[in-house]
């Protein structure tokens, strides 16, 4: 279900009219909402799953929009009630940048490891088919 992240909002579509926008792939802008919603829970989540959380238009302003849909470029939620703090510098630096490093570091090694495994199976199949061939000769 589409709905709008921010703990004391969670304006949902079609219930509330608000218009629900997707947090911005761009990891610059995409932190900035993240320290400004002040959902820790978040700084957890990698980018890609980042893009699937939403933020609805009761936190942004009319100057906000490009037109009645789109929001401008670089757009940046500033519309909180006093209950949203937001994260706090130290833990942004400290939890994000730490998460998505190893992340990253995570991911790449698997990606190496799942081609080295490709490399692997492939060697050993090519092995096998030249031992069947030359079995049948
Ligand atoms: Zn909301
Ligand atoms: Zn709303």
């Amino acid at each position: 279900m589409i709905i709008c992240c921010v703990k004391v909002c969670r304006h949902k579509k079609p219930k509330d009219l608000c218009k629900l926008h997707r947090l911005p792939k761009d990891q610059k802008s995409c932190k900035e909402w993240v320290r400004r919603i002040g959902v820790e829970e978040l700084l957890y989540k990698s980018l890609k799953d980042l893009n699937n959380v939403y933020l609805c238009s009761c936190h942004f302003t009319k100057q906000d929009y490009r037109s009645n849909k789109y929001l401008n470029p670089g757009a940046i939620p500033t519309q909180f009630s006093d209950d949203t703090h937001p994260i706090s510098d130290e833990k942004m630096e400290k939890d994000i940048v730490k998460k998505l490093v190893s992340l990253l570091i995570r991911r790449e090694c698997d990606k190496v490891n799942r081609k080295i495994e490709m490399e692997e199976i492939k060697a050993a199949n090519a092995a096998k088919i030249a031992d069947l061939s030359g079995k049948a000769k």
